[in-house]
């Protein structure tokens, strides 16, 4: 009987789902809780980048890359408009305060201002 037989030590740290090794473990990362939107609360504002063009940027999102992908997909299609991830805010080409507004009030978010 070794030493450690029986107790924490001798149990090197096993999934809990398929119940292997974590080293060999091959289950998928759990999915991603996001911050529900009614606990968001977004500011947008309307600002000029290089030569002049405007773009809509919403700030104060708390959402994984993942989340901020999937949102800034859906904003794009609602303004028909090219966008961007920047420094965790989206950035909307164009002036679409008022569509962004409504769109993602819509969707539950807070917005201030
Ligand atoms: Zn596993």
């Amino acid at each position: 009987m070794r030493l450690f037989a029986g107790t924490p030590f001798d149990r090197p740290p096993r999934c809990e789902v398929c119940g292997e090794l974590e080293a060999d473990c091959r289950c998928p990362p759990p999915p991603v809780v996001e911050t529900p939107p009614e606990q968001q609360t977004l500011k947008l504002s309307v600002e000029k980048r290089n030569r002049g063009k405007l773009v809509t940027v919403v700030r104060g999102l708390r959402l994984s890359p993942e989340g901020l992908a999937a949102l800034l997909t859906k904003l794009k299609s609602t303004c028909g408009a090219g966008g961007t991830v920047a420094d965790g805010n989206l950035e909307i080409q164009g002036d679409h305060v008022g569509r962004l507004r409504t769109a993602l009030a819509g969707l539950g978010f807070r917005i201030r201002g």
